[in-house]
């Protein structure tokens, strides 16, 4: 009987189970999942002219034997054979690494094929990849798949041959018709082909295209699926915020908000009163004032008589926003509490109590909020800062002690807008893209390594009138293998430098949370002058006193990163300066050098950096919760992207598709592709 692609690739003949264990390793148990492991490239074996071929170039050629091999031995195991072959009118030499055992095999008059290097100056070609017999024995292309060791790529496919063979036909197209003849892709059981064992570059190409835009039409489907249920979700809050006693609360404030915030001040309220739960990302550059969008949310929630919730992610910033909102809002009567780790544990009690009671409208803290013994009253809002540092489980946790409160990420991390529709296409985004009036631009100097004493006396200038200064390095302990300025050293050598002058501190993620708070602290009360720190200073701290910063070996951070660092200055009115200290060694390096000279805007810079990086960078790893495709790139296929968004809307919008079947078949559809078992939010 034929096996289905359900079965077992025990099955296929020539696996046994020491093979089928071995599959196993690659995560393959069945046929279909053979199937679907796709080559992450092909090597071409088409013949070349050799006249033709550049020196230093891989080459295929047919030849005959024209000489007895010669081998030299060279030790254990080691041999180099020698053999002249005639190529077209070409008499060449090919040499064999450690293949002396292919001797007896190329007799005078033999045709054999060979892949290698071209030197063209010794006309010798050094052979890579061969096959003792005529080019017409062998493909012009040969996938390459990802098999860690644990198979050959010749015995996989073999069997990649054989399951297509027996189970092409059986594959569903999860593909409509329509738009498989509309962007004229290939059709499942041929696209499979063209992957596998493509006869020329363009069938890679239009495999390609297929794949790429049914992985993004899966999962721009979950997507607007998602975010469509939430919408007709009945169970989300209502905030009727009285409106008054807002109005008043935002002309308290020492300054007129700034167009972008009243806009997206509106975007929230006109959320919060509808009864469909929030589920929103606000993203705004550093010092955009984020801070207080929140507080106007928070205080909306609580005049509708519910409670809200303000988490950040370290104590230290947590404290920052308990200084502001206590500032601004208890004038209009909130009561508001402040939850760490560091509460004491008689505080914590009492505090809990009154969360429970209702007694306290706000709470802001950190992680501290979503221990399990914490419950509220009323739960109507919460507010995350930093969403990317909180994993998707500690949000789920918080949200589920209300109701089903509305939800607020905030980021100070500029997403592209390709991958906001992507990373967060379940969501919606408000976006503040307008820094108050009268900010000064932070100017941006970038300078050699050689450099150091001009950037130090300037620095010194800083310090000498009374403000502060960050100096970031990438590592924290010198490091054999890379040759980068670590924390440790250069607190050393600033210690000496500035010796009786003025105070270095240093600031590192070894250190115990307490221990970095308490010099944080130090820094923001002025105890400390220059802080060498790593890159754990990077979220949200407010020192306004700091004018000036120096970045060690710049190159070593991301774009957005550096954005993120150079935001720790220039919050004050005085002009602040960043130095980065880059010696890059390729264009790539000092384009990006150059663009942070040149704006301070972190979208253009986000932007920039996707596309001289690519999108796997752009969140550093694992992070950020992007979605991780099979074969899209967000940048390269931005444009399949965007239709696969619209076409997705359109599917979803359209009666028709939504039959009991087609409905079935997507979920099916989506399960396989794991779009759903990786549900972010809910
Ligand atoms: P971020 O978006 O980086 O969190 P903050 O909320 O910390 O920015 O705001 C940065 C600074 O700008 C704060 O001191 C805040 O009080 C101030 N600020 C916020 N909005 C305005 C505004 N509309 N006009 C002037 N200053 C503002
Ligand atoms: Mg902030």
């Amino acid at each position: 009987m034929t096996p289905s692609i359900h079965d077992s690739v025990l099955n296929l003949k020539g696996v046994g189970k020491a093979s089928a264990e071995q599959l196993q390793k690659l995560g393959i148990g069945t046929i279909e999942q053979l199937i679907d492991t796709f080559p992450y490239r092909h090597e071409d074996f088409r013949l070349k002219n050799l006249a033709e071929t550049p020196h230093n170039e891989r080459v295929t050629i047919e030849g005959r034997v024209e000489s007895e091999p010669s081998v030299l031995f060279l030790g254990k195991n080691r041999s180099r054979m020698q053999v002249r072959l005639l190529a077209g009118n070409h008499l060449i030499k090919a040499v064999f690494f450690n293949q002396h055992y292919l001797k007896d095999r190329m007799s005078i008059g033999a045709t054999i094929t060979v892949t290698g290097k071209w030197d063209r100056g010794r006309q010798v070609i050094n052979v890579s990849n061969f096959n003792m017999g005529p080019k017409a024995d062998q493909a012009d292309f040969e996938p390459v798949y990802s098999l860690k060791n644990v198979m050959h790529q010749k015995t996989f496919r073999k069997y990649m041959r054989q399951a297509l063979d027996l189970c092409v036909n059986e594959m569903e197209d999860a593909l409509p018709v329509s738009l498989r003849e509309a962007y004229m892709l290939p059709a499942i059981g041929e696209a499979l082909e063209m992957v596998h064992f493509p006869k020329s570059p363009v069938d890679v190409k239009q495999a390609r295209r297929r794949f790429v835009y049914e992985e993004l039409l899966e999962f721009q489907l979950k997507m607007i699926y998602l975010k469509n249920k939430r919408k007709e979700d009945e169970r989300g809050t209502q905030i009727d915020y009285d409106l008054d006693r807002l109005k008043a609360f935002i002309s308290s404030l020492p300054f007129e908000l700034t167009g972008a915030q009243k806009r997206v001040v509106n975007e929230l309220c006109a959320e919060m009163k509808s009864p469909v739960r929030m589920n929103r990302l606000l993203q705004g550059d550093v010092g955009s004032g984020k801070t207080v969008v929140a507080a106007i949310a928070l205080f909306g929630a609580i005049t509708a008589s519910f409670q809200g919730a303000l988490m950040a992610p370290t104590e230290i910033l947590a404290e920052q926003h308990a200084d502001s909102l206590s500032e601004w809002l208890e004038p209009f009567g909130v009561t508001i509490a402040f939850l760490s780790g560091s509460t004491k544990s008689k505080t914590r009690k009492i505090i809990l109590e009154q969360l429970s009671k209702g007694e306290i409208d706000l709470i802001i803290g950190t992680h501290a909020l979503i221990q399990p013994d914490v419950e509220f009253a009323k739960l109507g809002l919460v507010i995350t800062d930093e969403q990317h540092r909180f994993g998707v489980e500690q949000r789920r946790v918080l949200r589920e002690k209300g109701l089903s409160p509305d939800v607020l990420f905030m980021t100070a991390t500029p997403i592209p807008r390709t991958l906001a529709i992507t990373a967060f296409g379940e969501m919606d985004v408000s976006i503040l893209d307008e820094m108050p009036a009268g900010r000064k631009k932070i100017e941006t100097y970038w300078l050699k390594e050689d450099s150091l004493l001009p950037v130090l006396q300037k620095m010194e200038k800083e310090l000498q009138a009374g403000r502060q200064s960050y100096v970031i390095c990438p590592l924290i302990e010198e490091s054999d293998k890379l040759d980068v300025q670590n924390a440790v050293d250069v607190h050393a050598q600033l210690t000496a430098h500035f010796a009786g002058r003025y105070t270095v501190g240093l600031m590192h993620g070894r250190l115990l949370p307490a221990e970095k708070d308490e010099i944080m602290r130090d820094f923001s009360d002025g105890k400390i002058d220059c802080l060498v720190s790593t890159t754990v200073v990077e979220v949200g701290v407010n020192v306004p006193n700091a004018t000036f910063m120096l970045i060690y070996d710049a190159t070593r951070f991301g774009l957005a990163q550096l954005h993120q660092l150079r935001g720790r200055v220039g919050r004050g009115a005085d002009q602040s300066y960043c130095v980065l200290l880059a010696d890059p060694k390729n264009e790539e390096g000092k384009e990006r050098m150059q663009s942070m000279t040149e704006t301070n805007d972190g979208f253009l810079l986000a932007e920039k950096d996707l596309e001289l990086r690519g999108a796997g960078d752009f969140f550093g790893r694992k992070q950020s919760g992007m979605p991780e495709f099979k074969m899209a790139d967000l940048v390269h296929d931005f444009r399949a992207l965007e239709t696969a968004r619209k076409d997705a809307e359109d599917m979803l919008a359209s009666t028709a598709f939504w039959t009991e079947d087609a409905y079935a078949k997507l979920r099916t559809n989506l399960k396989k592709s794991g779009a759903l078992s990786q549900e972010r939010i809910d």
